[in-house]
């Protein structure tokens, strides 16, 4: 019971990553608040996992007003906030920059940097008040390297390291640790609509290709990113703050 007593509040929380975090964190003891932008999706999985454990909150991160709501009614369903996996996130679309849509650009950096920034100025007061806390942000490999055809979404991810690294310098005065987990490809959703983007009609060969550059010569699945943001997540993690971890079958190695 690594999370025994502890209250953790994760955002794209039906998604692939974010409902095996959830599981993962429930199977550990701690009770949650799940936050995404489909209704019906957050509060199917809260009725799977037993409403006494966790609270369906259906919000846009991008909506300021919102998100901080969502933690408020955290905070007062459950009276405290420990840990926060801030996991929302979106592709966009897969074109060279000088082809990209400069709204598509946008709605990636709202998503995936302003959701971050707003998730950030919500949970830190609640924490600094807790006496401490620990926040993962879900980054990417693709916050570390570069990679043609998806410049918003790879900018988009460097920028969070940015944020985790500056926000754990902060505050770790509050004993708040942040850091960011940094997956490879992941069977999920996500990927099966960046296989279709880099090569529309032929998903199944591209899925082959990208396995091939995995140097496990696999994708990874959603329960073994689930189990490093567990990890940070936990005491064990005490002494780890302002870094970026890959899940990646060893793509970085190369
Ligand atoms: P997914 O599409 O299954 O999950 C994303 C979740 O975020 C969905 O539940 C979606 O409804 C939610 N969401 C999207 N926009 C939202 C918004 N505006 N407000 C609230 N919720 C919103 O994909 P996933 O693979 O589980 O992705 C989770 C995170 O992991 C993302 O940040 C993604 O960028 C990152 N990631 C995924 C991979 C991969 O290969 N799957 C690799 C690296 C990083």
């Amino acid at each position: 019971m690594r999370l025994k007593n502890k209250i953790a509040i994760l955002t794209g929380a039906t998604g692939g990553i974010g409902e095996a975090t959830a599981h993962r964190f429930i199977s550990e003891g701690a009770k949650i608040a799940i936050v995404d932008i489909q209704k019906e999706k957050i509060e199917k999985l809260a009725k799977e996992i037993g409403q006494e454990k966790a609270l369906a909150l259906t919000a846009d991160v991008t909506d300021a007003i919102s998100i901080k709501k969502c933690v408020e009614k955290t905070i007062t369903h459950y009276g405290q906030l420990d840990i926060a996996f801030l996991n929302a996130g979106i592709e966009g679309d897969v074109a060279k920059i000088t082809e990209y849509p400069l709204d598509s650009f946008e709605r990636v950096m709202a998503v995936n940097v302003t959701g971050v920034f707003l998730g950030l100025k919500s949970v830190i007061p609640p924490m600094q008040k807790n006496g401490g806390g620990s926040i993962i942000i879900t980054s990417s490999l693709g916050g570390l390297r570069g990679q043609s055809k998806l410049a918003p979404y790879i900018a988009s991810k460097h920028a969070v390291v940015g944020l985790m690294k500056s926000a754990s310098v902060e505050y770790a005065v509050d004993k708040i640790r942040v850091n960011t987990i940094n997956p490879g490809p992941i069977a999920t959703r996500m990927i099966e609509s960046l296989e279709e983007g880099y090569a529309p009609g032929s998903s199944e060969i591209m899925k082959k290709k990208m396995e091939r550059a995995v140097p496990l010569r696999r994708y990874g699945r959603p329960h073994e990113v689930a189990e490093l943001a567990l990890f940070l997540a936990s005491d064990e993690a005490s002494f780890i703050t302002g870094n970026c971890y890959p899940v990646d079958g060893g793509i970085n190695a190369i």
